[in-house]
């Protein structure tokens, strides 16, 4: 099972994304985090993203690419993935597409989470209010959301496009969004094979 998650910072992507690794046994792959520790070990990806990440900006795709690419030529893909935070913009996307008609593979699906921006605001000032953080969060979370708006989001028409992206509803209790995100990835795998 070979699945995106898309959607606005706050929708509840890394919550869903451990009920749907741990259900179907597929890795979840976050570029985030995956950049966060190799910039906390100092390697010469972090370098490279260091001062991007830093800036609330998108690392270039060059560099997005080649990680994802060697991530997902690991043995533990063999089941399929989840990717969490990739792609991110068009050419990312098209970069994916090809890497997988290259292996004679595609996406199964997106899943696309929708939240609306009042619902967002809520959770994220909920948030903010909980875990005391700083008044400049509320800029850098701004941030991404514009990069969201900007660039991410014209991920929803091309995904749509190929038949591939799935609404669901993220708004609601944890449990219940997990119920429709778990229907959609079964309708994806009936739809796509
Ligand atoms: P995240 O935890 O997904 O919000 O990612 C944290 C930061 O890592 C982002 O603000 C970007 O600087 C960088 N990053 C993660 N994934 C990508 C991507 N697919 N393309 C470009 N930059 C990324």
């Amino acid at each position: 099972m070979r699945l995106v998650l898309l959607g606005p910072p706050g929708a509840g992507k890394g919550t869903q994304a451990v009920t749907i690794a741990s259900t179907f046994g597929i890795p979840h792959i976050a570029t985030g985090d995956i950049f966060r520790a190799n910039v906390r070990e100092e390697t010469p990806l972090g370098k490279a993203a260091n001062d991007y990440m830093a800036r609330g900006d998108l690392v270039p795709d060059e560099i997005v690419n080649d990680m994802v690419a060697d991530r997902l030529a690991a043995p533990d893909t063999g089941n399929g993935f989840l990717l969490d935070g990739y792609p991110r913009t068009v050419p990312q996307a098209e970069t994916l597409e090809a890497s997988l008609a290259a292996t004679d593979t595609r996406l199964d699906g997106v899943l696309h989470f929708v939240v609306p921006d009042d619902e967002l605001r809520r959770r994220i000032a909920k948030r903010r209010a909980e875990q005391d953080r700083a008044d400049d969060a509320d800029g850098a979370y701004r941030r991404r959301v514009q990069e969201y708006r900007n660039q991410t989001a014209d991920l929803i028409p091309f995904f749509r496009d190929r038949g591939l992206l799935h609404d669901i509803d993220a708004v609601g209790r944890v449990e219940d969004v997990a119920a429709r995100t778990l229907a959609a990835c079964r309708a994806a795998v009936g739809t796509s094979a």
